[in-house]
């Protein structure tokens, strides 16, 4: 077996304590870092890790097939939507893939046997070696006294004794290591990704239940804005700031287009689904319902979707505001 690995930095604490263990034992470590678009984004954090590390870093997106892995995971939801064994288990093959590529002996990770509920306890932990066809290849050096021997520890390329017994969710052994190895460049520690969120799952599930093929934009867009669901094929989302209606627009394409008034403060609204006159009477509505009336100019009002152009006259919206609210995902 070759004296090199990979290993996942997630910018955390974890993964960068368990890739120094490597490098004091003279392992060459290729650094990965997975890039979910809408997930937890700590990729300056994985690099400025590397960085420290003196790793390369290769940075690889998680494309649309991971969405299969939420809509069906074979080991079920956490307490939101996260799927976190099928998750790991499909980033993990991608490590695999990776591995074999740069022609690396195993795969190390962060990964503390008890620290998270669904997906660090003993059991998974091995089903996740078995499912992502690393068996004794995975190496979790910060547990690996409490673990099963792997093979680059039965063959001597690591020293088994150099390595870790650590469990549960204290953080405290680990931030004490860091600071005894000067290592400064790591995250705080977080709950885990969006898909454990209560909000972001509720939209997730909408998104889910409505689309065939949810795509990652889609996915991304799930961060921004207010969604409100006009009919099953019909989505609005709403910015909530200037920076969410530029981002917004960036959006539009074909399947999506956005709504705003150049004449007035207030949210855009990007429309997924399928483009029907009659709905944008209705997003104005909606629009109006989230601007306060004294910001609102004299007279009628200018709204603009891509090159068209057309008013909505003020009795028109002075009857939208008096309208009940859609209510939001
Ligand atoms: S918290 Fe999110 S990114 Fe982390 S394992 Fe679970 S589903 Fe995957």
């Amino acid at each position: 077996m070759q004296r090199a690995c990979v290993s996942l930095l997630s910018g955390g604490l974890d993964s960068l304590l368990a890739t120094k263990l490597m490098l004091e034992q003279g392992i060459r470590v290729h650094g990965l870092y997975l890039a979910l678009s809408w997930g937890c984004c700590e990729k300056p954090k994985a690099m400025a890790a590397a960085q420290q590390l003196g790793v390369p870093l290769m940075v690889l997106g998680v494309g649309d097939a991971y969405l299969d892995v939420i809509r069906s995971p074979k080991y079920g939801y956490g307490t939101q939507m996260n799927p976190c064994v099928d998750c790991r288990i499909y980033m993990f093959t991608l490590a695999k893939r990776y591995m074999e590529e740069v022609g690396a002996g195993f795969l190390v990770t962060g990964e503390v046997l008890g620290q998270r509920p669904m997906s660090q306890r003993r059991q998974p932990l091995g089903v996740i070696e078995q499912d992502a066809g690393l068996e004794g290849r995975l190496l979790r050096p910060l547990s690996a006294q409490l673990l099963e021997p792997t093979l680059p520890e039965q063959e001597g390329i690591v020293d088994r004794s150099k390595l870790l017994a650590l469990s549960g969710r204290s953080r405290q052994a680990q931030i004490a290591l860091a600071a005894e190895h000067g290592l400064t460049e790591y995250s705080q520690p977080a709950g885990g990704c969006q898909l454990t969120d209560e909000t972001f799952a509720r939209k997730a599930k909408d998104l889910f239940a409505h689309e065939a093929r949810p795509t990652t934009k889609d996915m991304e867009l799930l961060t921004m804005g207010r969604h409100v669901r006009l009919d099953d094929g019909t989505k609005v989302i709403l910015g909530r700031n200037a920076l969410e209606n530029l981002r917004l627009e960036g959006y539009a394409d074909d399947e999506r287009y956005t709504l705003i008034s150049p004449v007035f403060p207030g949210p855009a609204a990007l429309v997924i689904g399928t483009v029907q006159e009659q709905w944008r009477d209705q997003v104005v509505h909606i629009i109006l319902q989230h601007v306060k009336e004294e910001k609102l100019p004299e007279g009628a009002l200018e709204f603009r979707c891509g090159r068209q152009r057309w008013t909505v006259e003020r009795s028109a919206w002075q009857r939208a505001s008096a309208a009940p609210e859609l209510c939001q995902i």
